[in-house]
């Protein structure tokens, strides 16, 4: 089987794979064509590639490949030119994207999204959720840092006395819990939030002080995501977090549901009244933000409060990013990948079966065909 590794568009600076997971798969007894300087902004060369054994190719050819790897999907050009036969494994949300999902039913391809790997413990070997938001989680407390006007930790000088910054981390999942360690780290004293009830723990764990406002809905059932609350605690939950959200110099806000846009926590009533000079990181800028006056790939100025709204994070640190993608990615690869280097899609393996937006012309995660059909 030959697998192609596509170069990502212009903005988004991850690959796929870093050599050393090309290595991993040709052991599979595969052949790996990579896209022409598909590494660039990943620091890695197509010579490199090319020691770790792939085959530099054009575009043209790596979309004739078996199975078709990215983070971003082809385009919409590129993607009449595929077989049924083919196989595409990368992130297209297929739970906000129905259009996508459909042109994948009538093209007849096997499509594989990574945002779409069940959350349990065998499978998080090869979940790019939480790799990305490890990421995301820890990139937003540094670039918080280094757009504040203040320190994060106190100091105590014969220049005076500085006292250290109140974060409040919004969402406590994978990236939130990220952001209270490195913020912590720095020297912050951090508090956050999360309709969790089992966050309380993992929060305190990192000495952080959590928010609570009692009687939120039960999210056992949702397979640890949030869920969607009640009108009455959305509204004790806007008012404690506004009262939080008023003393704090940096928000990050993290908060989200899948396929569905984000809870809105902060009002633009209350960034009016933050201590300017404060910074909202939105990491859930892409789903509609947590802030009201966050928008998406941009920053803002209100008040005095600057609003960066940035769901791509993990982008912006491509080499470390990369290498977690692409051994997520070598991890999956191996449950649908055979004797002698064939595909061999198990559909009786929960996270093949889960994984798999299309086969064949139909619907195969449980979760997408009930949440989009
Ligand atoms: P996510 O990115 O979907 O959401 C981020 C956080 O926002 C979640 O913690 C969610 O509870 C929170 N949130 C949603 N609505 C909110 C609101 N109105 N106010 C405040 N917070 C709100 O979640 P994630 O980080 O990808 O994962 C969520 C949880 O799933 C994890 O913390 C973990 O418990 C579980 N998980 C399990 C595995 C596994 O077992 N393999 C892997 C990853 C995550």
């Amino acid at each position: 089987m030959t697998i192609g590794l596509l170069k990502e568009p212009e903005g988004e600076h991850r690959v796929a794979l870093l050599p050393e997971s090309v290595k991993s798969l040709i052991s599979l007894e595969v052949n790996v064509w990579v896209e022409s300087q598909a590494g660039n902004h990943a620091f890695v060369s197509d010579t490199d590639f090319e020691k770790s054994g792939a085959k530099i190719s054009q575009r043209e050819e790596v979309l004739k490949a078996d199975l078709i790897l990215g983070i971003n999907p082809p385009t919409s050009t590129e993607l009449e030119t595929l077989k049924a036969e083919q196989v595409l494994v990368c992130v297209f949300q297929p739970l906000s994207n129905k259009v996508l999902v459909e042109r994948f039913l009538k093209l007849g391809i096997t499509s594989f999204s990574m945002d779409n790997v069940p959350r349990t413990t065998r499978a998080q070997a090869m979940d790019i959720l939480s790799s990305m938001a490890t990421v995301a989680g820890y990139k937003a407390v540094l670039m918080a840092a280094s757009h504040s006007p203040r320190f994060f930790p106190m100091f105590m000088t014969a220049a005076g006395s500085i006292i250290p910054s109140k974060v409040l981390v919004l969402g406590a999942g994978v990236a939130g819990l990220q952001a209270i360690a490195t913020a912590r780290r720095l020297g912050a004293v951090v508090e956050a939030f999360d309709v969790r009830a089992a966050a309380e723990e993992e929060v305190k764990s990192l000495g952080a002080k959590f928010i609570k406002v009692e009687g939120a809905k039960d999210e056992a059932t949702a397979g640890g995501y949030a869920v969607e609350q009640s009108e009455e605690y959305k509204a004790k939950q806007q008012a404690l977090i506004q009262e939080h959200a008023k003393k704090s110099n940096i928000i990050i806000c993290t908060a989200q549901i899948p396929g569905r846009k984000a809870p809105l926590l902060i009002t633009k009533e209350t960034v009016a009244e933050m201590v300017p000079g404060s910074v909202i990181i939105d990491l859930a800028s892409s789903s509609g933000g947590n802030c009201e006056l966050t928008q998406d790939n941009q920053t803002i100025n209100s008040n005095g409060v600057s609003i960066i709204g940035n769901s791509n994070l993990p982008s912006t640190m491509p080499l470390d990013a990369s290498k977690m993608y692409g051994k997520n990615m070598v991890n999956f690869l191996k449950l649908i990948i055979g004797e002698f280097g064939a595909l061999n899609l198990n559909w009786d393996d929960d996270i093949v079966f889960n994984t798999c937006v299309t086969h064949q012309g139909s619907i195969q995660s449980e979760r997408v065909k009930s949440i989009l059909f």
